[in-house]
Protein backbone atom coordinates (compact mmCIF):
# COMPACT_ATOMS: atom_id res chain seq x y z
CA UNK A 1 0.00 0.00 0.00
CA UNK A 2 3.09 2.28 1.48
CA UNK A 3 5.14 1.67 -2.01
CA UNK A 4 1.76 2.06 -4.20
CA UNK A 5 1.19 5.88 -3.13
CA UNK A 6 5.29 6.88 -3.60
CA UNK A 7 5.38 5.37 -6.51
CA UNK A 8 2.28 7.72 -7.68
CA UNK A 9 3.56 10.27 -5.98
CA UNK A 10 6.99 10.04 -7.99
CA UNK A 11 4.98 8.92 -11.00
CA UNK A 12 2.83 12.79 -10.56
CA UNK A 13 6.09 14.17 -10.53
CA UNK A 14 7.73 13.64 -13.33
CA UNK A 15 4.08 14.45 -15.09
CA UNK A 16 4.60 17.69 -13.75
CA UNK A 17 7.78 18.49 -14.82
CA UNK A 18 6.85 16.82 -18.18
CA UNK A 19 4.04 19.38 -18.28
CA UNK A 20 6.25 22.02 -17.46
CA UNK A 21 8.67 21.62 -19.91
CA UNK A 22 6.68 21.01 -22.45
CA UNK A 23 5.37 24.29 -21.75
CA UNK A 24 1.88 22.78 -22.50
CA UNK A 25 -1.25 24.38 -24.06
CA UNK A 26 -2.84 26.57 -21.30
CA UNK A 27 -6.77 26.39 -22.43
CA UNK A 28 -9.45 27.03 -20.90
CA UNK A 29 -12.79 29.12 -20.92
CA UNK A 30 -15.38 31.42 -18.99
CA UNK A 31 -17.16 29.27 -16.89
CA UNK A 32 -20.11 29.98 -13.87
CA UNK A 33 -19.37 30.76 -10.26
CA UNK A 34 -22.02 30.16 -8.09
CA UNK A 35 -23.27 31.68 -4.66
CA UNK A 36 -23.45 28.20 -3.12
CA UNK A 37 -20.91 26.26 -5.10
CA UNK A 38 -18.22 29.13 -5.83
CA UNK A 39 -14.51 28.34 -7.06
CA UNK A 40 -15.25 24.45 -6.93
CA UNK A 41 -18.29 24.66 -8.90
CA UNK A 42 -15.78 26.51 -11.63
CA UNK A 43 -13.45 23.59 -11.28
CA UNK A 44 -15.91 21.33 -11.56
CA UNK A 45 -17.40 22.73 -14.87
CA UNK A 46 -14.03 22.99 -16.49
CA UNK A 47 -13.02 19.37 -15.69
CA UNK A 48 -15.91 18.78 -17.64
CA UNK A 49 -14.50 20.46 -20.69
CA UNK A 50 -11.34 19.02 -20.85
CA UNK A 51 -9.86 22.22 -19.99
CA UNK A 52 -6.74 23.00 -17.55
CA UNK A 53 -7.53 26.89 -16.73
CA UNK A 54 -10.89 28.84 -16.67
CA UNK A 55 -11.96 32.32 -16.13
CA UNK A 56 -15.05 33.61 -14.51
CA UNK A 57 -16.82 36.63 -12.96
CA UNK A 58 -17.54 36.69 -9.08
CA UNK A 59 -20.74 37.31 -9.42
CA UNK A 60 -23.23 38.73 -12.21
CA UNK A 61 -20.88 40.24 -15.22
CA UNK A 62 -23.65 43.37 -15.69
CA UNK A 63 -24.18 43.79 -11.58
CA UNK A 64 -22.15 44.68 -8.61
CA UNK A 65 -23.65 42.60 -5.92
CA UNK A 66 -21.19 39.91 -4.73
CA UNK A 67 -20.98 37.27 -2.12
CA UNK A 68 -18.44 36.40 0.86
CA UNK A 69 -15.65 33.84 -0.73
CA UNK A 70 -16.17 30.89 0.95
CA UNK A 71 -13.09 29.17 2.26
CA UNK A 72 -13.82 26.38 2.72
CA UNK A 73 -15.25 26.00 -1.07
CA UNK A 74 -12.40 27.73 -1.96
CA UNK A 75 -9.94 24.80 -0.32
CA UNK A 76 -11.90 21.96 -1.84
CA UNK A 77 -11.69 23.78 -5.24
CA UNK A 78 -7.73 24.27 -4.80
CA UNK A 79 -7.58 20.50 -3.70
CA UNK A 80 -9.35 19.19 -7.01
CA UNK A 81 -6.74 21.66 -8.93
CA UNK A 82 -3.70 19.94 -7.78
CA UNK A 83 -5.31 16.55 -8.33
CA UNK A 84 -6.40 17.54 -12.15
CA UNK A 85 -2.71 19.33 -12.63
CA UNK A 86 -4.66 23.35 -12.94
CA UNK A 87 -2.51 25.77 -11.59
CA UNK A 88 -4.14 28.39 -9.83
CA UNK A 89 -1.80 30.96 -11.55
CA UNK A 90 -3.46 30.48 -14.60
CA UNK A 91 -6.94 30.95 -13.50
CA UNK A 92 -8.30 34.29 -14.60
CA UNK A 93 -11.22 36.64 -12.38
CA UNK A 94 -13.03 38.83 -14.69
CA UNK A 95 -14.39 42.42 -13.61
CA UNK A 96 -17.70 43.26 -14.16
CA UNK A 97 -18.20 45.35 -17.01
CA UNK A 98 -20.44 47.87 -15.55
CA UNK A 99 -17.96 49.76 -14.08
CA UNK A 100 -16.57 52.27 -16.23
CA UNK A 101 -13.43 53.90 -14.50
CA UNK A 102 -13.34 56.31 -17.43
CA UNK A 103 -16.35 58.03 -16.66
CA UNK A 104 -16.02 60.29 -13.13
CA UNK A 105 -19.67 59.90 -12.26
CA UNK A 106 -19.14 56.74 -9.71
CA UNK A 107 -15.48 57.76 -9.16
CA UNK A 108 -15.73 57.05 -5.50
CA UNK A 109 -17.98 53.89 -5.82
CA UNK A 110 -15.50 52.19 -8.91
CA UNK A 111 -12.63 52.80 -6.50
CA UNK A 112 -14.32 50.89 -3.74
CA UNK A 113 -15.50 48.07 -5.16
CA UNK A 114 -12.13 47.61 -7.51
CA UNK A 115 -10.82 47.58 -4.64
CA UNK A 116 -13.00 45.07 -2.98
CA UNK A 117 -12.96 42.70 -6.04
CA UNK A 118 -9.00 42.78 -5.60
CA UNK A 119 -9.46 41.62 -2.14
CA UNK A 120 -11.81 38.85 -3.01
CA UNK A 121 -9.89 37.47 -6.03
CA UNK A 122 -6.71 37.25 -3.69
CA UNK A 123 -8.96 35.98 -0.96
CA UNK A 124 -9.12 32.90 -3.78
CA UNK A 125 -5.71 33.03 -4.19
CA UNK A 126 -5.83 34.03 -7.99
CA UNK A 127 -3.20 36.56 -9.26
CA UNK A 128 -4.73 38.21 -12.38
CA UNK A 129 -8.03 40.21 -13.08
CA UNK A 130 -9.29 41.45 -16.50
CA UNK A 131 -10.61 44.71 -16.44
CA UNK A 132 -12.31 46.92 -19.26
CA UNK A 133 -10.56 50.17 -19.46
CA UNK A 134 -13.85 51.90 -20.04
CA UNK A 135 -15.71 54.32 -22.45
CA UNK A 136 -15.40 58.14 -22.13
CA UNK A 137 -18.82 58.54 -22.85
CA UNK A 138 -18.44 62.20 -24.84
CA UNK A 139 -15.39 63.03 -22.46
CA UNK A 140 -12.63 62.66 -24.73
CA UNK A 141 -9.64 60.51 -25.07
CA UNK A 142 -7.06 62.19 -23.08
CA UNK A 143 -9.93 63.10 -20.42
CA UNK A 144 -11.14 59.16 -20.41
CA UNK A 145 -7.57 58.00 -19.94
CA UNK A 146 -6.83 60.29 -17.22
CA UNK A 147 -9.75 59.09 -15.35
CA UNK A 148 -8.54 55.55 -15.84
CA UNK A 149 -5.15 56.11 -14.56
CA UNK A 150 -6.30 58.49 -11.66
CA UNK A 151 -8.77 55.56 -10.65
CA UNK A 152 -6.11 52.74 -10.98
CA UNK A 153 -3.42 54.47 -9.08
CA UNK A 154 -6.16 55.13 -6.55
CA UNK A 155 -7.19 51.17 -6.18
CA UNK A 156 -3.62 49.76 -6.35
CA UNK A 157 -1.55 49.89 -3.98
CA UNK A 158 1.77 48.26 -2.18
CA UNK A 159 -0.26 45.42 -0.89
CA UNK A 160 -1.94 44.79 -3.91
CA UNK A 161 -1.64 41.16 -4.90
CA UNK A 162 -3.48 40.84 -8.07
CA UNK A 163 -2.38 42.15 -11.58
CA UNK A 164 -4.87 44.08 -13.14
CA UNK A 165 -5.01 43.35 -16.27
CA UNK A 166 -6.57 45.68 -19.13
CA UNK A 167 -8.31 44.21 -21.84
CA UNK A 168 -8.08 45.51 -25.80
CA UNK A 169 -11.08 46.79 -26.59
CA UNK A 170 -13.43 46.19 -29.98
CA UNK A 171 -13.56 50.29 -30.51
CA UNK A 172 -17.11 50.36 -29.87
CA UNK A 173 -19.31 53.73 -28.94
CA UNK A 174 -16.51 55.37 -27.11
CA UNK A 175 -14.65 52.77 -25.70
CA UNK A 176 -10.49 52.71 -24.59
CA UNK A 177 -8.00 50.67 -25.21
CA UNK A 178 -9.27 50.41 -28.89
CA UNK A 179 -5.44 50.09 -29.73
CA UNK A 180 -2.00 49.68 -28.37
CA UNK A 181 -1.45 53.13 -27.81
CA UNK A 182 -4.41 53.54 -25.67
CA UNK A 183 -3.73 50.98 -23.53
CA UNK A 184 0.13 52.17 -23.22
CA UNK A 185 -1.33 55.58 -22.18
CA UNK A 186 -3.04 54.29 -19.78
CA UNK A 187 0.00 52.17 -18.67
CA UNK A 188 2.36 54.97 -18.53
CA UNK A 189 0.40 56.76 -15.62
CA UNK A 190 0.07 53.89 -13.75
CA UNK A 191 2.67 54.10 -10.65
CA UNK A 192 2.77 50.60 -10.05
CA UNK A 193 3.83 49.00 -13.20
CA UNK A 194 4.07 45.55 -11.98
CA UNK A 195 0.50 45.19 -11.02
CA UNK A 196 -0.57 46.09 -14.40
CA UNK A 197 -0.93 43.48 -17.59
CA UNK A 198 -2.74 43.20 -20.72
CA UNK A 199 -5.35 40.79 -22.30
CA UNK A 200 -5.85 40.50 -25.77
CA UNK A 201 -9.13 39.54 -27.17
CA UNK A 202 -8.87 38.39 -30.69
CA UNK A 203 -12.95 39.18 -31.34
CA UNK A 204 -12.07 42.24 -30.11
CA UNK A 205 -8.33 43.16 -31.96
CA UNK A 206 -10.25 42.08 -35.50
CA UNK A 207 -13.16 44.33 -34.25
CA UNK A 208 -10.90 47.23 -33.78
CA UNK A 209 -8.80 46.45 -37.25
CA UNK A 210 -5.97 44.17 -36.02
CA UNK A 211 -5.91 41.64 -38.80
CA UNK A 212 -5.33 38.58 -36.94
CA UNK A 213 -4.51 36.36 -39.89
CA UNK A 214 -0.85 38.47 -39.30
CA UNK A 215 -0.55 37.82 -35.80
CA UNK A 216 3.08 38.14 -35.60
CA UNK A 217 2.91 41.69 -37.08
CA UNK A 218 0.45 42.41 -34.06
CA UNK A 219 3.06 40.68 -31.45
CA UNK A 220 5.75 42.96 -33.03
CA UNK A 221 3.52 46.32 -32.79
CA UNK A 222 2.71 45.02 -29.15
CA UNK A 223 5.86 44.67 -28.40
CA UNK A 224 6.95 48.07 -29.41
CA UNK A 225 3.96 50.13 -28.21
CA UNK A 226 3.60 48.26 -25.14
CA UNK A 227 5.97 45.80 -24.77
CA UNK A 228 5.44 41.63 -23.98
CA UNK A 229 6.48 41.39 -20.63
CA UNK A 230 2.53 43.13 -20.20
CA UNK A 231 0.96 40.51 -22.26
CA UNK A 232 -0.65 38.12 -19.42
CA UNK A 233 -4.17 36.79 -21.08
CA UNK A 234 -4.95 36.02 -24.49
CA UNK A 235 -9.41 35.79 -25.00
CA UNK A 236 -9.56 33.42 -27.93
CA UNK A 237 -12.96 34.00 -29.85
CA UNK A 238 -14.27 34.67 -33.46
CA UNK A 239 -15.96 37.46 -34.56
CA UNK A 240 -19.58 37.89 -36.04
CA UNK A 241 -18.22 40.86 -38.18
CA UNK A 242 -15.46 42.45 -40.46
CA UNK A 243 -12.54 43.40 -39.73
CA UNK A 244 -12.45 46.74 -38.54
CA UNK A 245 -16.07 46.60 -37.56
CA UNK A 246 -16.47 48.16 -34.23
CA UNK A 247 -18.92 46.05 -32.99
CA UNK A 248 -17.48 43.16 -30.37
CA UNK A 249 -20.12 40.24 -31.44
CA UNK A 250 -18.32 37.12 -30.30
CA UNK A 251 -18.55 34.22 -32.58
CA UNK A 252 -17.82 30.52 -32.40
CA UNK A 253 -14.14 28.73 -32.70
CA UNK A 254 -14.36 28.90 -36.61
CA UNK A 255 -17.10 29.89 -37.80
CA UNK A 256 -16.61 33.38 -37.85
CA UNK A 257 -15.26 36.27 -39.72
CA UNK A 258 -11.07 35.30 -38.40
CA UNK A 259 -11.62 31.86 -39.27
CA UNK A 260 -10.08 28.10 -37.54
CA UNK A 261 -6.69 28.27 -39.04
CA UNK A 262 -6.12 32.00 -38.19
CA UNK A 263 -7.33 31.13 -34.53
CA UNK A 264 -5.27 28.09 -34.12
CA UNK A 265 -1.92 30.23 -35.33
CA UNK A 266 -2.90 32.35 -32.44
CA UNK A 267 -3.07 29.31 -29.83
CA UNK A 268 -0.08 27.72 -30.82
CA UNK A 269 1.93 30.71 -31.42
CA UNK A 270 5.37 30.16 -29.86
CA UNK A 271 5.93 33.66 -28.52
CA UNK A 272 3.50 33.61 -26.08
CA UNK A 273 3.14 29.76 -25.61
CA UNK A 274 2.57 29.81 -21.65
CA UNK A 275 0.20 32.46 -21.67
CA UNK A 276 -3.46 31.13 -20.46
CA UNK A 277 -5.76 31.17 -23.37
CA UNK A 278 -9.69 31.43 -22.61
CA UNK A 279 -12.87 30.98 -24.88
CA UNK A 280 -15.44 33.80 -24.68
CA UNK A 281 -17.28 32.24 -27.40
CA UNK A 282 -21.27 32.14 -27.17
CA UNK A 283 -23.57 28.80 -26.20
CA UNK A 284 -25.11 27.25 -29.29
CA UNK A 285 -28.58 26.34 -28.48
CA UNK A 286 -28.41 26.93 -24.30
CA UNK A 287 -25.64 24.34 -24.23
CA UNK A 288 -22.01 25.81 -23.87
CA UNK A 289 -19.54 24.70 -26.90
CA UNK A 290 -16.40 24.55 -24.65
CA UNK A 291 -15.38 20.85 -24.21
CA UNK A 292 -16.12 20.81 -28.46
CA UNK A 293 -14.26 23.42 -28.83
CA UNK A 294 -11.44 22.81 -26.85
CA UNK A 295 -11.38 19.23 -28.32
CA UNK A 296 -10.93 20.76 -31.96
CA UNK A 297 -8.57 22.94 -30.82
CA UNK A 298 -6.06 20.16 -29.33
CA UNK A 299 -6.72 18.67 -32.64
CA UNK A 300 -5.91 21.54 -34.91
CA UNK A 301 -8.76 20.57 -37.06
CA UNK A 302 -12.12 22.13 -37.57
CA UNK A 303 -15.22 20.27 -36.67
CA UNK A 304 -17.57 20.62 -39.18
CA UNK A 305 -20.85 19.31 -37.06
CA UNK A 306 -19.33 21.52 -33.99
CA UNK A 307 -23.11 22.95 -33.83
CA UNK A 308 -24.39 19.78 -34.12
CA UNK A 309 -22.47 18.23 -31.71
CA UNK A 310 -22.94 20.81 -29.13
CA UNK A 311 -26.29 21.26 -29.72
CA UNK A 312 -27.29 17.55 -28.87
FE1 LIG B 1 -13.87 41.22 -21.49
FE1 LIG C 1 -12.73 39.30 -23.87
ZN1 LIG D 1 -16.09 41.10 -26.14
Amino acid sequence: MKTNKSVFKILRFFDILIRVILMELIIGSHVSFTKDEQLLGSVRETLKYGANTFMFYTGAPQNTLRVPIDKQKTDEAKKLMIENNISINNVIVHAPYIINLANLNNFDFNVRFLKEELKRVEELGISKLVLHPGSHVGLGVDEGIKNIVDSLNMAITNDTKVIICLETMAGKGTELGRNFNEIKRIIDGISLKDKIGVCMDTCHLNDSGYDISNFDEILKEFDKEVGMEYLKVIHINDSKNILGSKKDRHENIGIGHIGFENLIKVIYNEKIKGIPKILETPYINGNPPYKEEIEMIRNKKFNQNLVDDVSK
